[in-house]
């Protein structure tokens, strides 16, 4: 039996938890999972396995995390609206044959929400290792989102050789029309959400995306909070290296890094302002967050891909932090994290940069 002395200290450490929650993080925290295959047989960087899948299920249910419509998730931070602490969506990628399969038979059974991102084109050619339209329909009759992918699975920001501005716009414009066309015709929706192919994007595709009444989400990692934009919505991939059960309740139990503004510049006195998030290799671009809580500057830390722990310096309540190393070609995020002060709960903001060869030009991997 617990001694009197013990219990209220005990009460008293988890009334500190109450305070430091309360006065630290008044941000709820919905999160939206991403994954693509769910099988032991396909690719292991974009593959959990089912039995990793079921694991991460059982978790949402134990720990009672309420599951919702990415619509519901993408209406409360429209509207303003607080979502329930804990709240989660479910998306898979590219409609892949696993996603009916392994995941459906699960989530029905929990009478759970979930939305498929389709690309539309190799569902119309009946491409192997795709869902088939009649198994999308069936799942959107059982309570899924069928959103858009766009028909392709271009790199959207990407301009071909010879290009015009003009014409880049008018054939990204057709990709996502068309795609959001098909999935209406095939399964009656029609809810005017993207998710960007491999998570890229520019000013121009959000601006663009914005202009034809479409939400997008990307794949750099975080939490969807208040400040969130709604035309790059993050989301935490999972599959190869992440997703194990420890990774896995890291993430579903982040909070929004509580964040004023967000700029980014070309050098650590940010002198020179970056428009962009395109960014050419060799540069070392750099992340100024202001945060409207001062003292968790300098409890920051930030993470480069492939560089571990980046510098980090901080001037007032702005953390301001670059790559240790000059970047290469492809995809990469600035992950910031920083305990909530709740016992397990890190807020958490990522920041992804595109990076293009020395000349500017687009280096073609995956
Ligand atoms: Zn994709």
């Amino acid at each position: 039996m617990q001694s009197v002395k013990q219990t209220l200290v005990l009460v008293a450490v988890g009334l500190i938890g109450v305070c430091l929650d309360g006065v630290a993080s008044p941000a709820r925290a919905s999160v939206v999972l991403q994954y693509h295959h769910v099988s032991d047989t396909t690719p292991a960087a974009t593959s959990v396995t089912p039995d990793r899948f079921r694991e991460h299920m059982d978790y949402l249910a134990e720990h009672d995390f309420e599951v919702v419509s990415l619509e519901a998730l993408v209406e409360a931070r429209r509207d303003g609206k607080s979502l329930p602490d804990r709240t989660i969506a479910i998306t898979f990628d590219d409609a892949y044959s696993s996603v009916y399969t392994e995941a459906f038979p699960l989530l029905k059974k929990r009478d759970w929400p979930f939305t498929v991102f389709v690309n539309t084109v190799p569902l119309d050619q009946n491409k192997s290792g795709f869902a088939s339209w009649a198994q999308l329909k069936e799942m959107a009759n059982n309570g899924a989102i069928i959103a858009n992918h766009t028909t392709h699975h271009n790199h959207l920001q990407r301009r071909r050789d010879g290009e015009g501005e003009k014409a880049w716009r008018q054939r990204i414009e057709r990709e996502v029309v068309e795609a959001e066309a098909r999935i209406e015709e095939e399964t009656g929706q029609s809810h005017k959400i993207v998710a960007y192919p491999y998570g890229e994007y520019n000013n121009e595709v959000k601006t663009l995306l914005k202009s034809l009444g479409f939400v997008a989400f990307g794949q750099q990692s975080g939490p969807v909070g208040e400040h969130s934009d709604l035309q790059a919505l993050p989301r935490f991939p999972f599959g190869g290296a992440y997703g194990d059960l420890e990774d896995f309740a890291t993430k579903v139990n982040t909070r929004p890094m509580p964040i004023d503004s967000v700029s980014l510049y070309a050098d650590m006195g940010r002198q020179s302002p970056l428009k962009e998030v395109v960014v050419p290799a060799g540069q070392r671009p750099v992340l100024a967050i202001t945060l409207s809580e001062k003292a968790l500057a300098e409890r920051i830390n930030c993470f480069a891909s492939g560089q571990g722990a980046i510098e980090t310096r901080v001037e007032g309540e702005t953390l301001i932090t670059r790559a240790n190393d000059a970047l290469r070609p492809g995809r990469v995020r600035y992950n910031c994290t920083a305990s909530s002060g709740e016992r397990g709960r890190f807020y958490w903001f990522s920041q992804q940069w595109l990076v293009t060869d020395q000349e500017g030009r687009w280096v073609h991997e995956q």
